[in-house]
């Protein structure tokens, strides 16, 4: 066979879940053809015959799946760093609420943009994403807080799929906050994003999965349970903002729904571990929130292994509470902040990422038939990855076979 492209002599983190840790691979080759990988072993195992228009030479380097970042806000109006330098003049949550601050100005912020204003912001940011090696991202909604708000933060998010390369996810979030109009009636709200906004969000095509906040200071787990019945309906698959501020046993509401994944987690119980690992659902863990809210109490990593939960680390990038840009930071953090080992960083930004994005079977792992979508990267071993922050490591990224021909 004739590849468009190989890549060889790499150190190949294949992140196979038949190989153990990373599923490193020494003196790899990685061949694709029309944007898909056609081999991705060791070469000496290549199928005779196979050979590729350009070799590209790597002379060692690190090659991983292309980085994903499985929950993002990325698309919004205006920012929040005046509300940062308030709280760090020692301003209350309160004050800052009765000053307008909070989801809401944010709220206020994206209804007043137009689509070309959010795009031109949220470039910005996921220009950064990809500088740091991404190729597939979740973003959310959640900032409209109506039907024609939400719906135009989703085909921005779309938009921006277009215009650069990479795979953009989408994710409606009407049950975010409480928007003004509602009068403080959260269940009149809910009835509203179940009966008019999500049939419409479903048959419109605009969204490909369903998330909720189950809190305290947002939606209970009834109302969360009557959008994710909708969802069900409709059949949008559904994810979580679960168990953040306080344990409403909302990982095992996620569970019971099958849902893909349950996020940030901080106050998971035993009980929503465990159904979490009945079903399959991933443990998206959130750092960069953790660690800008100066959170103390730790997401129970332990019990995720033990009831054998998938988890995947991402960066929530949002202005509130996690305006964070860099994935490689994100992996810095999962083990400097919750001790994940290097492998479960790793695994947590490609292979579990992608499963908490229902994408394992297109990518996430350097198998045949999955997109050639790779990082590569200026380290001679996995563990430098998580090991340095505050420096770029990446030295390539390609995106379906395409991007620089150099290693
Ligand atoms: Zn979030």
């Amino acid at each position: 066979m004739l590849a468009d492209r190989i890549w060889h002599d790499a150190q190949m983190a294949t992140m196979r879940a038949d190989l153990e840790g990373v599923g490193l691979i020494d003196r790899a080759m990685i061949a694709s053809k029309d944007g898909r990988i056609v081999y991705a072993g060791a070469k000496s195992d290549a199928p005779s015959g196979l050979d590729g228009k350009e070799w590209i030479g790597c002379h060692g380097a690190l090659v991983t799946p292309g980085l994903i970042d499985c929950h993002t806000h990325l698309v919004y109006g205006g920012d929040r760093s005046h509300e940062f330098k308030m709280r760090l003049a020692g301003a209350s949550y309160e004050e800052i609420a009765k000053s307008g601050g909070g989801i809401l100005s944010t709220m206020r912020a994206t209804r007043v943009s137009d689509d070309d204003e959010l795009a031109y912001d949220a470039l910005k940011r996921l220009d950064a994403l990809i500088a740091d090696g991404v190729t597939t991202l979740e973003i959310k909604s959640g900032y409209g807080l109506d039907l024609e708000n939400e719906t135009k933060q989703l085909r921005v998010a779309r938009r921006l799929g277009n215009e650069r390369q990479v795979d953009v996810v989408t994710t409606f979030l009407a049950a975010h906050a409480l928007p003004p109009e509602a009068g403080g009636d959260k269940d009149r709200y809910i009835e509203l994003v179940c009966r008019e906004m999500l049939p419409q969000i479903a048959r419109s095509g605009i969204a490909d999965a369903v998330d909720a906040f189950c809190e305290g200071i947002a939606f209970s787990v009834e109302q969360t349970a009557r959008v994710f019945e909708t969802a069900r309906i409709l059949g949008l698959p559904v994810k979580l903002h679960a168990d953040q501020l306080s344990n409403l046993e909302g990982a095992a509401l996620a569970a019971r729904f099958g849902a893909l994944s349950a996020d940030h987690l901080e106050y998971t119980s035993e009980e929503g571990a465990a159904a979490m690992g009945r079903a399959g659902t991933v443990a998206v863990l959130l750092p960069g929130a953790f660690y800008f809210i100066r959170e103390t109490k730790v997401p129970p990593v332990d019990l995720f292994r033990k009831h054998r939960v998938p988890i995947a680390l991402a960066t929530d990038c949002n202005p509130g509470s996690s305006p964070l840009h860099s994935v490689q930071l994100v992996m810095n953090m999962g083990a400097t902040l919750f001790r994940l080992t290097v492998e479960e960083c790793l695994l947590g930004v490609t292979r579990e990422a992608a499963r908490a994005l229902g994408r394992l079977d297109r990518v996430g792992t350097l198998e045949a038939g999955k997109h050639c979508n790779l990082a590569i990267w200026k380290v001679g071993s996995p563990a430098e990855l998580p090991y340095r922050f505050g420096i770029n490591q990446l030295s390539a990224r390609i995106y379906r076979g395409t991007g620089e021909l150099t290693c």
